[in-house]
């Protein structure tokens, strides 16, 4: 259906909490749009396409005529006035981030549920929808795509990329499937990071979808296979050139499963502002990084370092459980008491092993906390270095504030801070920030009692999608201290000009707690984890090479350079053999390798490999 197929929604009938159900479900289910209609008496339906706008981030929204009949009576108190409909639909348009569309005319409603009804109606050349009343209704919309998948029109089988077996897609995964010639296409194309234009993007909203996207994808090895979370990745290729993108967006869901334990299953598309929204009503918080965009599946089985890592750990040390579907297909569970070789190689290293489905992660308790941002003007930038460095090592756990640092201009940089005191306290706070505050001179700041979940912010996920352009180029190193030469090093590859920006997440505390080689993720010794981006490879290794010698490891998360060294700076030799070892088990025929690929096969045929 390349004109986008949805649903149609009658405020005047259906109960207000049906309502955002069925909206919920239509964009899981990856249709196009939702449209809130019914006018005659029940629920305004500006009212609810605003209700159901907040409780979707993708879906475009439709509002049938607002409710303002055509030539509105003056003397009726109870009619809408257009110029209030009309600014509220305006505001409505850009709360909801432009996903706003305005009857009649910019959909076409099919008589019924049939797919020739829904062909029909295509021919207004506008979206399609069909009214719904039920969950199943919503599932049976989905199923005339996964009809109508089959039957594709030419122009859009016309832009179909070779090697790839489109007529062969699953059906079961047929109604999630996106085509470079569908209307969907831009809004899966790229990633935040990269520009991609993948051959066929398979979205899949349930295990036997995921296990279906992989036995497909096992069937184009010879094509780049991405997969995809949350769309942030930096090592991982989660977009490609004329290859397959399995996508587990859709599986974003949060359940508390034991409030006793704390214990929260989260699917790995959710983001991370929406675990900490969801957990907000408990009072609980699990650690990830600084951006609430990110997704869950990239960064729960790398890593994780975040504002509550000092006091918490890396997001993986609180992972209890990871669901996941292996590269022959299967469903696994990997714990501490279930195939815990796997539950220990997916903490750090989980790109490699398959596709997964569901995290349980144990949340702690949080307040309120602080959260600040400063802007300091530096003059000398291997001094705030060093002091910034010195500073964050003496902080308590409860204080971590990330930072990031740009090329002098007229010989001055401005160091951003941004991070979190987990206290309430306003003394307390400021007491905590004050050391980072004497670096240098203040020439912004925001200090603030907030919500952890008003800490994550997801400003940079847009509602068409990611819309990343180009490869970015990223190098991350693990350092213990900023010791003089470090802070010396890195403030003349600021100073370069290959470098656009550094950034150094502070470490320490909780993540040293648990013991070296406990998780694949290895290096729990570093205080800090530094990450510079430039455009060009060549300029930004020249720049950064004489720093990375100073270090003592690498967060892949960070690092787009995928040389067999950059693994070895990731993983020392026998936790690299592990993986390699666990590879050969769980991946032999080397599917997944978007994310620095760990190769099974023994050293020599590797070798030859690099030779070819
Ligand atoms: C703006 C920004 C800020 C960031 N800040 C931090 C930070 O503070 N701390 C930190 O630790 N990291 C941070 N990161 C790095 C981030 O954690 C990683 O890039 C992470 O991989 C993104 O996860 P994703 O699901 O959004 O990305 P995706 O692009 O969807 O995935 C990235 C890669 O992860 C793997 N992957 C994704 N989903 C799955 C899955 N379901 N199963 C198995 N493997 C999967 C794949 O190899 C994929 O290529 C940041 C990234 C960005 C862009």
């Amino acid at each position: 259906m390349d004109v986008g197929l949805g649903v149609l929604l009658d405020a005047a009938r259906l109960p207000g909490a049906r309502l955002t159900d069925l909206a919920v479900r239509a964009e899981q289910r990856g249709l196009d749009l939702v449209v809130v209609g019914g006018v005659q008496g029940g629920l305004d339906p500006l009212t609810v396409a605003a209700w159901v706008a907040g409780a979707t981030s993708r879906i475009l929204v439709g509002v049938a005529d607002a409710g303002v009949p055509p030539a509105p009576d003056t003397g009726d108190p109870e009619q809408p006035f257009p110029f209030v409909v009309d600014k509220s639909l305006d505001g409505l348009g850009l709360l909801s981030g432009d996903r706003l569309l305005r009857g009649p005319g910019a959909w076409s409603v099919a008589v019924d549920s049939t797919i020739d009804a829904v062909k029909a109606a295509a021919g207004a050349g506008v979206p399609v929808v069909v009214a719904v009343r039920t969950v199943h209704d919503v599932d049976r919309v989905v199923e005339l795509r996964v009809v109508d998948h089959a039957r594709r029109p030419a122009s859009v089988r016309a832009r179909r990329m070779p090697g790839i077996d489109y007529e062969g897609v699953p059906d079961v995964l047929a109604a999630g499937v996106v085509e470079p010639g569908d209307s969907a296409y831009r809004s899966v194309a790229s990633t935040y990071m990269r520009g991609g234009a993948p051959g066929l993007v398979l979205r899949a909203t349930t295990v036997e979808e995921v296990a279906a996207a992989i036995t497909f994808a096992r069937r184009h090895t010879d094509l780049p296979l991405g997969v995809r979370s949350g769309g942030h990745g930096f090592s991982g290729r989660s977009t490609n050139h004329g290859g397959l993108v399995v996508d587990v967006g859709g599986m974003d869901g949060v359940e508390v499963i034991d409030p006793d334990r704390r214990l929260v299953r989260v699917g790995p598309g959710a983001s991370w502002k929406r675990v900490a929204t969801a957990l907000r009503p408990y009072g609980w918080a699990i650690g990830s990084g600084d951006a609430g965009g990110v997704g869950v599946g990239g960064l729960a089985t790398a890593g994780g370092i975040g504002f509550l890592s000092r006091k918490q750990g890396l997001t993986i040390d609180r992972v209890r459980a990871v669901e996941l579907v292996l590269a022959d297909g299967s469903p696994i569970r990997a714990s501490d008491d279930e195939n815990p070789d796997l539950f220990w190689a997916l903490r750090g290293a989980g790109a490699n092993f398959g596709v997964a489905t569901a995290f349980e992660i144990e949340a702690e308790p949080i307040g309120d906390v602080g959260w600040a941002s400063l802007a300091l003007v530096v003059d000398d930038v291997a001094e705030a270095l060093e002091h910034y460095g010195r500073v964050a090592s003496e902080a308590p756990r409860d204080t971590t504030l990330f930072m990031m640092i740009g090329p002098p201009r007229g010989g001055r940089s401005v160091m951003q801070l941004y991070g979190v005191v987990d206290n309430a306290d306003p003394d307390t706070i400021i007491s905590r920030l004050t050391p980072f505050a004497r670096i240098g001179p203040i020439v912004q700041q925001s200090v603030t009692v907030s919500a952890y979940a008003d800490v994550m912010d997801m400003t940079d996920t847009g509602p068409g999608g990611h819309q990343g352009v180009g490869e970015p180029v990223a190098r991350s190193t693990l350092f213990r201290e900023f010791t003089p030469e470090v802070a010396r090093l890195a403030a003349d590859a600021v100073a370069s000009g290959g470098v656009g920006i550094l950034s150094v997440r502070q470490m320490g505390g909780a993540i040293a707690d648990v013991p070296e080689g406990a998780t694949a993720f290895s290096h729990r010794d570093a205080g800090f984890a530094v990450a510079v981006l430039g455009s060009n490879a060549r300029r930004v290794d020249a720049a950064w090479d004489p720093v990375r010698g100073l270090g003592i490891g690498s967060y892949l998360s960070f690092e787009t350079d995928q040389s067999p060294e950059r693994l070895g700076d990731a993983f020392p030799p026998p936790v690299l053999d592990r993986l390699r070892e666990l590879k050969r088990r769980y991946d032999p025929g080397f599917l997944f390798r978007d994310n620095f690929p760990i190769d099974p096969r023994p050293a020599d045929a590797r070798l030859e490999e690099t030779a070819r």
